[in-house]
């Protein structure tokens, strides 16, 4: 007998589009760029064609030549969007440069000035944890109440100062010397987990935070972030561009 043609197409379709993949976005992003491996995210993100955000630090932007030749080759690549991660990263003297609202703004401007970006800018703060976008916001939860009191910026007047503030969902952990510490076969079930229990700051949506050094050639990073972004395009998660994460 033959199938009724519509559940047939119903069929097909369910094959096509496993269940919720379209609800199963990543967002990649790399922070604290350019640095050693931001050549390698680049030729991998270029090889694979994905979307991703490079949160980069205005600093090292204009550290050298080679840096600078980086920020100019993430700007035309049209998948790479360049996020603002601050000029100074902060000096990761954190209690200090939380401590004054109004020294965040002009580090996160002179770090515009410095990348080319126009406003509104997407950001992430060195260090912070914290969401200020037109839909939501939400606080860095692993803050201790010491640091609240005394490291609490203004977030809405950073955001105000033309600024969408990224924080993360999940992190592709790092050593001190920039090597990743999960695999990458760990770190897609981590995912896959976080997919089937995990509560995300917006539903369906993962910000897969990693940072530029875990990507060396020192450790292999070629070769891990292409495992990566293979592992995960195989199970059939969608990467976007942050530009339509709030979206
Ligand atoms: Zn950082």
């Amino acid at each position: 007998m033959l199938m009724p043609l519509r559940l047939a197409v119903l069929i097909v379709l369910f094959f096509a589009f496993p269940a919720g993949a379209a609800d199963r976005t990543i967002y990649l992003t790399f922070d604290d760029g350019p640095l050693t491996g931001t050549s390698n995210i680049l030729d991998v993100l270029e090889a694979e064609q994905v979307p991703a955000t490079l949160f980069m630090v205005g600093m090292h932007a204009q550290a050298n030549g080679l840096n600078k030749a980086l920020v100019q080759r993430a700007k035309r690549m049209p998948l790479v969007t360049i996020g603002n991660h601050s000029y100074s990263h902060a000096y990761n003297h954190y209690r200090h440069f939380y401590g004054d609202t109004e020294g965040v703004v002009a580090d996160m401007l002179r770090a515009n000035a410095v990348l080319g970006l126009k406003p509104s800018v997407h950001a992430r703060l060195p260090g912070r944890d914290v969401f200020r976008l037109l839909s939501m916001s939400k606080n860095d939860t692993s803050l201790g109440l010491a640091e609240e009191g005394r490291e609490d910026p203004d977030y809405e007047f950073v955001a105000a100062s033309g600024f969408y503030l990224y924080g993360w969902d999940h992190e592709w952990v790092h050593e001190n010397s920039g090597k990743p510490v999960q695999t990458v076969d760990h770190l897609v079930s981590e995912i896959d987990h976080l997919f089937g229990y995990g509560r995300f700051v917006k539903p369906g949506k993962l910000i897969l935070l990693m940072h530029d050094e875990m990507f060396q050639d020192v450790f292999d990073g070629k070769a891990n972030l292409t495992a990566l972004i293979k592992a995960l395009k195989l199970r059939g998660y969608t990467f976007g561009a942050i530009s339509g994460y709030d979206g």
